[in-house]
């Protein structure tokens, strides 16, 4: 069984753009890149997200901006703030980290993030060009992630079946057109579909973005298939992984007091598959090191222009 390690290749794509952001600013005047995070609210969650995304911009030599909002904001303060920071040259990428508190329209508020500055590739715009296979398209951090690691492992796309549990707009709608993109033969399941284990079986290539603790069992799998975990969900820890975690995560914060787990059961399922990524350590590192990757590109089209 191949790991599909996602801590180790974050490390290298971290690697890369520092040496890449170093060699641009070498002798030149241009600002560093710089990437906006809009929060609203307090969610502890959302917190260490963060804290691992200004962990990363620091290691590569860029800025984060972060702008926290108390959860009753209104939206078109929201809106001007981010207004404000589309016309700012020395702003290069927006996000606003999800998720955002019910009654704000959080298509309204990402769709006012310039497209060129839309380093989570959510905006309407973006979504279009992915669904048109577009050059200019920014893939969702979360996508490129996947693909990302799938490519670095030399997993064939082209002509496989893929199947997809979970059909959001954040990760399993945006995946499905990066694949069919890929020339995949790509199946979405989710709640309504009858018989997912006969579904996930005819993968060649198994990603499950559907948030629901160790939902794909051994009886979901078959020899040789790959499978990307996305989900991340969490449960309490036991005492003594709490005092391990803390001890490499400082601060200590509400995260690491729980266990975070995958859908899919890795311990059952791991001596099935031929590749598999692990929950922690898979695509999470994955998608903050693409967030990255997205902005240092916008940065490098925005220095030009
Ligand atoms: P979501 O709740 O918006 O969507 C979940 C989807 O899964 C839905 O389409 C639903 O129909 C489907 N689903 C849920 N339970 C199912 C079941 N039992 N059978 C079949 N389909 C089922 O969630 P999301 O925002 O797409 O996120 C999915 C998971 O991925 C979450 O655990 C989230 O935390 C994680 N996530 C991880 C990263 C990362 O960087 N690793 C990024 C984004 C999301």
């Amino acid at each position: 069984m191949i790991l599909l390690d996602g801590k180790k290749l974050r490390d290298l794509t971290m690697d890369q753009l520092k040496s890449e952001v170093s060699d641009s600013l070498a002798g030149s005047a241009a600002p560093k890149p710089q990437l906006a995070i809009i929060q609203v609210g307090d969610l502890s969650e959302s917190n260490s997200y963060i804290s691992q995304k200004k962990l990363f911009a620091e290691k590569i030599g860029a800025i984060v901006l972060h702008k926290k909002f108390e959860a009753k904001v209104s939206e078109a303060d929201l809106i001007q703030e981010i207004n404000r920071l589309n016309l700012d040259n020395n702003i290069h990428g927006i996000i606003v980290q999800l998720p955002i508190p019910e009654g704000l329209s959080k298509h309204k508020i990402i769709d006012t993030i310039e497209p060129i500055k839309d380093v989570d590739g959510l905006t309407a715009i973006n979504l279009k060009k992915l669904s048109a296979n577009h050059a200019s398209m920014i893939l969702p951090a979360t996508v490129l992630g996947v693909l990302s690691i799938l490519k670095h492992y030399e997993i064939q796309i082209d002509g496989k079946k893929a199947v997809i549990v979970g059909r959001s707009m954040l990760v399993g709608k945006p995946l499905a057109l990066a694949l069919l993109n890929e020339n995949a033969t790509v199946t979405v399941c989710h709640r309504h579909t009858k018989n997912l284990k006969e579904e996930t079986k005819l993968a060649d290539i198994l990603i499950v973005a559907a948030g629901s603790a160790h939902l794909i069992t051994k009886d979901y799998v078959r020899k040789g298939q790959v499978v990307v975990d996305v989900g991340i969900n969490f449960g309490q820890k036991t005492e003594t992984d709490a005092k391990k975690t803390a001890t490499i995560y400082k601060p200590e914060n509400e995260i690491t007091k729980k266990k975070m787990v995958g859908d899919v059961d890795f311990e059952a399922v791991k001596d099935i598959v031929s590749a598999i990524s692990p929950v922690p350590g898979g695509i999470g590192p994955m998608t903050v090191a693409s967030l990255f990757q997205n902005l240092v590109r916008v940065w490098k089209t925005q220095s030009e222009a």
